[in-house]
């Protein structure tokens, strides 16, 4: 980020504008929206301007610029219509340390006016360091339609039952509570014009400490996607954004846990092919543990938690333990890497049956179990299956369907630094190395129904491959 956002206090506070036609008028109708005070330097005004002095709204001053004119101001905007004045009355401004913006001079500005969505007193600014207007427009259009054009008043509602809800209920029932407030009944009735009715529940929901929320823990089995940030569900959002604590695996990405609330606990859980620092029922017991806690557990896993993730055993132990638990499910690697692929993993009359398989069950010199159901018409995705390439071509090559298998590879699908491959059995393993292709990776094999044509997985985009 080049620029920080920030909200700057207003309140009681001076905003000098230098100029008087119609760009100094943008800044003033902008600033008109704050309780700043506003006086504008320009020896005279336009007639919109020259109205909202005769209104009382502005102050005015015809005289010449001094540098004490710009001191103490909250922020100083320059837009005299000319570049010239513009840059002299920024030097002036500057040699008092001001915060400045000189309109449409981006290289003399200290701070750049967002696009903002105003439901004061929530309000979100737009920016884009001035490299996309029309997207941060874009952009504010749909925040403009998310948000009901009452919710600034049902924030000011819940500013005002802070105190209330602090003298009655702790710190966690009180988030219960506003997750309550801004979720629930309450502010259906508010969006629906029922201010008092929703002042009415709010205030009943302090009192009587009831709106839905519980004592009880309880945990999200959340699958984070193939490991880029955009490829987890908005429910899987929701519920980091719910948790206290997330206990997360080695291959998700850590911008994901971005999303989760900052003062979240965060605990990595990870396990690294062949060094286990975390046992399985040690994961197992503290999401337990912190469920009985009366915490909101997420247990953030890797793609999908019901493919080879371990959910079973966790979900076991929760059982046991009488906790409530969710599934939340999510992007498995097969997919992402099919995608990857420009193809699809399941195509009629082509390839009808899936198998999910994993290459760490596969020992040297044993048949894989797939390798039974590898009928024609059908795909299997293997995965963790790098370090088992040798054992599959093996495998393939004596059951006689090395010629009649197609394999397409795909390693960190859909992350910056993606690699794809396609051989067939005989060239696996060297294409492995060649490639360097390394885990997390996806091996399909495909055995195409006999009489089609030889069909690689990708015919359908154009891949850019690495
Ligand atoms: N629950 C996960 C699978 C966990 S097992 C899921 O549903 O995807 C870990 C294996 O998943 C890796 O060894 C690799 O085979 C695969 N994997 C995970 N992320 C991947 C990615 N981005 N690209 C390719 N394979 C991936």
């Amino acid at each position: 980020m080049k620029t920080f956002p920030m909200f700057l206090q207003m309140q009681g506070r001076r905003v000098i504008i230098a100029g008087g036609g119609e760009q100094a008028a943008q800044k003033c109708r902008l600033i008109l929206k704050t309780e700043a005070a506003i006086t504008i330097i320009a020896p005279s005004l336009d007639p919109e301007l020259s109205d909202l002095h005769g209104q009382g709204r502005i102050k005015w001053s015809a005289a010449t610029v001094t540098a004490p004119d710009f001191a103490d101001a909250a922020l100083v905007f320059i837009a005299t219509g000319c570049p010239a004045a513009d840059a002299s009355l920024h030097v002036l401004a500057k040699s008092v340390g001001a915060t400045v913006n000189v309109v449409d001079q981006p290289d003399l500005c200290d701070a750049i006016t967002p696009s903002i969505v105003d439901r004061s007193p929530v309000v979100v600014a737009i920016g884009t360091e001035g490299t996309a207007p029309v997207l941060a427009r874009q952009i504010k259009t749909r925040v403009e339609e998310m948000l009901e054009p009452r919710l600034g008043d049902l924030a000011a509602l819940a500013g005002r039952l802070r105190d209330r809800a602090a003298m009655r209920l702790g710190p966690r029932m009180r988030r219960d509570l506003w997750r309550w407030v801004f979720a629930g009944p309450a502010r259906d009735a508010h969006s629906r014009g029922g201010e008092r009715e929703a002042a009415r529940m709010i205030k009943e929901a302090i009192d009587t400490a009831s709106f839905g929320a519980s004592n009880e823990g309880t945990v999200a089995l959340v699958g984070a996607g193939p490991g880029c940030k955009d490829l987890i569900t908005m429910r899987g959002v929701q519920r980091l954004q719910e948790a206290d604590v997330i206990y997360y695996d080695r291959l998700v990405d850590p911008e994901i846990l971005d999303l989760a609330r900052r003062d979240a606990e965060r605990v990595y859980v990870g396990k690294a092919p062949g060094c286990h620092h975390w046992p399985q029922d040690k994961i197992s017991g503290v999401l337990v543990a912190a469920a009985r806690q009366g915490k909101r557990v997420v247990r953030l896993k890797c793609g999908d938690p019901g493919v080879f993730a371990r959910g079973a055993e966790e979900a076991d132990a929760l059982n046991a333990a009488g906790i409530a638990y969710e599934i939340v499910p999510g992007v498995t690697a097969a997919s992402a890497a099919s995608a990857a692929l420009g193809g699809f993993m399941t195509e009629r009359g082509t390839c009808d049956t899936l198998v999910l398989a994993t290459g760490r069950s596969e020992v040297a010199g044993k048949t894989p179990e797939w390798l039974n159901i590898l009928h024609p018409g059908t795909r299997v995705a293997v995965y963790m299956g790098v370090g088992a390439a040798s054992n599959i071509a093996d495998a393939l090559q004596q059951s006689g369907l090395e010629d009649h298998v197609e394999i397409s590879i795909v390693s960190r699908a859909q992350q910056a630094d993606q690699t794809i491959a396609r051989c067939c059995a005989s060239t696996l393993v060297d294409t492995i190395k060649t490639k360097d292709i390394s885990n997390p990776a996806i091996l399909f094999l495909t055995r195409p129904h006999v009489g089609t044509a030889q069909h690689q997985m990708a015919p359908h985009a154009v891949l850019a491959e690495a």
